[in-house]
């Protein structure tokens, strides 16, 4: 171990355990250790650095705002969050107001507040949410993780939930009741291992929502900001929620979530119900704005479409025992494994030179930066069956 791992393992809460790898600063969709060790990164600190490492458009985007103005808190407002605020309405097509966080978990409080709000004045008393489902570590994103290892130990919750399988329309129509404030889902599921539900499900939930009057919440903190090939992930389903979740891809890697409140519940909250003295600060703001007018520009939905088939196709072609397949989205995927070996995998990878994440014990995930190359994806792609057949 180097002293710089024993000295995290000696400073730091053991809840991250140590990680295997101490980066120094990256480059496009390259990264190096300490050691001077070069990584192709193919997980963007779990698909955040959408535009890659030290992109120059947000490193002038976030130096020329923190030498201008850096913090304002909600006392004062400034252009940036107007701007980037405007920005997301624009793209979502659809009439709502935003509330910007630090986090994805924040977002989804915001979100839960507005529900509790929601269920209150309309004496609605539950949540749903699907089995297997992350939402967050804080406590009301906390209650509606579908995960008992991370979620049962912080119990009782605040709010009764009530968890059905995911992907499963008959389920959701069973468990929404016209006592149900509002069902909590993910367009495709992240930390599950990118698992993409059956085809119109999501129109199912809104249309269930529709009948039972429960709003409809897409966290697409994982999956939106152009992931998927689309800006929004919900826009693959041709449908609009009630609130939107954004975070992870959004702020390029700096620290910055959203909740989108559309029609009627964007204007759930009233003054004083709800606040952030970091939320939207004029850094992240820039940052996110740098980042939605770089893959505007760039062209990097199509991009993402292109390149993500490519990958998803090119691992589709490798036979190998270990291997059962790949599923997922645009830039968004899972290789899956015969056996529990995705540990095994991504210690591998790491030795040829590629940086993965074992995202459960049988699948590795991939979530590369958006503006990754055919080349780069070759790479691996060429390195793929040396790395599995380490694994195996
Ligand atoms: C990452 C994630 C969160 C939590 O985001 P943090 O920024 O880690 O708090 C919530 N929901 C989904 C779907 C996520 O992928």
């Amino acid at each position: 171990m180097s002293s710089l791992e024993e000295r995290f393992e000696a400073a730091f809460m053991p809840n991250y355990g140590v990680p295997p790898v101490a980066l120094a600063r990256g480059e496009g969709c390259r990264v190096w250790d300490a050691d001077g060790r070069e990584y192709l990164d193919l997980i963007a600190g779990i698909a955040v650095t959408s535009l890659g490492h030290a992109h120059p458009a947000l490193v002038e985007a976030v130096s020329t705002q923190v030498a201008t103005l850096a913090h304002t808190s909600n006392l004062f407002l400034h252009e940036p969050e107007v701007l980037l605020a405007e920005r997301l309405l624009g793209l979502l097509r659809a009439p709502g107001r935003v509330f910007f966080a630090n986090s994805g978990t924040e977002a989804n409080e915001c979100a839960v507040k507005m529900a509790l709000k929601y269920g209150k004045t309309s004496g609605r008393s539950y949540f749903v949410a699907a089995e297997n489902g992350f939402h967050g570590r804080t406590l009301g994103a906390l209650s509606l993780t579908g995960k008992a290892s991370i979620r049962d130990q912080f119990g009782p919750f605040p709010f009764e939930v009530r968890f059905v399988p995911y992907g499963d329309a008959d389920a959701l129509r069973k468990t929404v009741t016209g006592d149900c404030a509002a069902v909590f889902l993910e367009p495709a599921q992240g930390e599950a291992g990118v698992v993409v539900p059956p085809d119109g499900y999501l129109k199912a939930a809104r249309e269930i929502c529709d009948d039972t009057g429960a709003l409809l919440v897409s966290d697409e903190i994982q999956a939106a900001i152009g992931r998927t090939g689309h800006w929004f992930a919900h826009q693959n389903d041709g449908v609009l929620p009630d609130i939107l979740t954004l975070a992870k891809g959004l702020g390029g890697g700096m620290p910055i979530g959203a909740c989108v409140g559309f029609g009627e519940a964007g204007t759930i909250f009233a003054k004083g119900d709800h606040g952030s003295t970091f939320g939207g600060n004029p850094v992240s703001a820039s940052a996110a704005l740098a980042v939605l007018d770089t893959i505007d520009r760039d062209g990097l939905l199509e991009h993402v479409r292109t390149v993500g088939a490519r990958f998803a196709e090119g691992i589709d072609a490798i036979e190998h025992p270990l291997l059962a397949g790949v599923r997922g989205r645009g830039l968004w995927l899972a290789m899956l494994f015969t056996a529990d070996r995705s540990a095994a995998v991504q210690a591998a990878a790491q030795r040829a030179g590629f940086l993965v994440n074992a995202v459960q014990p049988n699948a590795v995930r991939l979530a590369p930066p958006l503006v990754i190359t055919e080349r780069e994806i070759d790479s691996f792609l060429a390195a793929l069956p040396m790395i599995l057949s380490e694994a195996q």
